[in-house]
Formats: structure tokens, sequence, C-alpha cells
């Protein structure tokens, strides 16, 4: 068995958990709980340093601290939706706006340019708009039916290839369904990054969800999700909209 690599809709099953980890069970419990116990005080200064990036702990195994920070069941849905997109690291949020500001506000700093694709969901919009400019990142947007050429033009038009930070792409779109080549994005993208600075390509796939769209195989570096629309969905038929009736 070991050597089989397993597809991810069967390690969907137990993939992440221990269940030696909790009593035996075959299923991971809830963990409602903030604030976990350290076994010492030095385990509590090694995560804590750990959890903030400090070097110096290779070989130290990482421990649970607060719910915010890390926490049973998230951490197993971290690693399960890496599966999916195949990517190195996940990280979850309490909402998809959560993930996306913070992913904003992360990559980009003051003097940066934003380029994004219109529309995009409502919240995103505002966040960029209304946030985003008065932290004094500069936003392009560009629309669904522009092309490679286009959105060059665009960019040169504004002054801003050298200033340009990430590109931020939402495939397909909310409410309209428009899409945008994330390839496309991923060239635009290699053009603008200089040895010292990548230009960052990241899209929110919320609406083709984990199993139809994987935009880190298409050149992106960062995908989001928001997990009340295709993520939290039951996918079984039977139940499929039982939440509407
Ligand atoms: C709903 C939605 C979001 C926001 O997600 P929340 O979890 O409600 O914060 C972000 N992006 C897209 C494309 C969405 O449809």
């Amino acid at each position: 068995m070991s050597n089989i690599q397993s597809a991810p809709e069967t390690l969907m099953m137990g993939y992440g958990y221990k269940p030696e980890l909790s009593e035996g069970a075959v299923k991971c419990p809830i963990f409602q709980t903030s604030t976990f116990v350290f076994k010492t005080a030095e385990d509590g200064k090694a995560f804590f340093e750990m959890a903030h990036g400090k070097p110096g702990h290779e070989g130290q195994e990482m421990g649970l601290i607060y719910s915010r920070i890390n926490n049973p069941d998230m951490e197993i849905l971290e690693e399960r939706l890496k599966l999916w997109d195949g990517g190195e690291a996940a990280a979850a949020f309490s909402s998809g706006m959560s993930a996306i500001a913070t992913s904003l506000v992360s990559f980009l700093k003051p003097g940066d340019v934003l380029l994004f694709s219109n529309p995009i969901y409502g919240g995103t919009h505002k966040f960029i708009h209304l946030m985003l400019h008065n932290w004094g990142v500069t936003s392009i947007g560009f629309n669904a039916s522009d092309s490679k050429e286009d959105i060059i033009k665009l960019l040169e038009a504004n002054n801003a290839g050298g200033k340009l930070s990430m590109i931020y792409a939402e495939t397909p779109a909310n409410p309209t369904n428009d899409l945008i080549d994330i390839e496309m994005c991923s060239e635009i993208a290699a053009l603008y990054s200089t040895p010292g600075k990548k230009v960052l390509v990241a899209i929110d796939n919320t609406y083709m969800g984990p199993l139809w769209q994987h935009p880190l195989k298409h050149g992106a570096d960062i995908v989001l999700y928001s997990a009340t629309k295709y993520i939290g969905w039951p996918q079984r038929p039977d139940r499929r909209c039982s939440h509407w009736q």
C-alpha cells in the first residue's frame, strides 16, 4: 500500500488525520477550543518562535498553540485543500474575504500596482478600491474580453509596468461567469518580473472549485477560495440544494 500514490478523492477519507491523537476516533473530532496546553514551558517558547518564523528550530516538531494560529481541524482542511491544487502550502481563514484581504496586504506595499480582472466579486472590488487605494496601492482593472496585447497597452499607458506587483484574476467571475486566461496572466507577469522581483499571479478559483480548475498548473502562484460556494455545497446529487428547500 505504502508505495501506491492515491488520488485526492481517496485521500480525502483520512489524509492529514492521526486517530491515535484523538483516542482512536475514526473521524476527526471537532476541536472547539481556543488555546492548547504545552507539555513544558520550553515547548511553548519554541512553538511561538516557530509560528513567527524564527529560524534555529530545525528538527523540532511544531505543536498546537491557539486556534487562530493552528487547530487540528483547520490543519486537516489545509492539508486536504493543498492536495487538489498540488500546492506547497495552504492557509485557512475565517472567510474568503479574509483570505483575499490577507493575501493582498501581505504581498502589496505602498507604491505598487495591482492589475485585476473586471468584473470581480463585490467584496474584493470594495477592498481594492476603498482600502488598498488608501494605502497607496494603485489598481488597474482589465476586462475579460481584453487580449494580452490590450492589457500590456493598458499597463504601458498607465506607466505601470515597473511597479506591477500582482495580477489578480477571478475566473469564472462572480456573477457573470466571465473567463480569464490564467496562462495569459502568468505570461504578462513573467514579462514584468525581474530577477529581484517576481510579479505574482493570484487566482480566485471559488466558482470552479478545486476539483475542476487547477490554477497553479497554469502558472498561478496563489489560489484563493471562498468556502461558501462550490467547496461548501453538498456534493451528493440527492442532497443538492437541500438547504434551499
Ligand atoms: C463569495 C465570494 C467571495 C467572498 O467569500 P466570503 O467567504 O463570503 O468572504 C470571494 N470571491 C468570490 C468569487 C466569491 O463568490
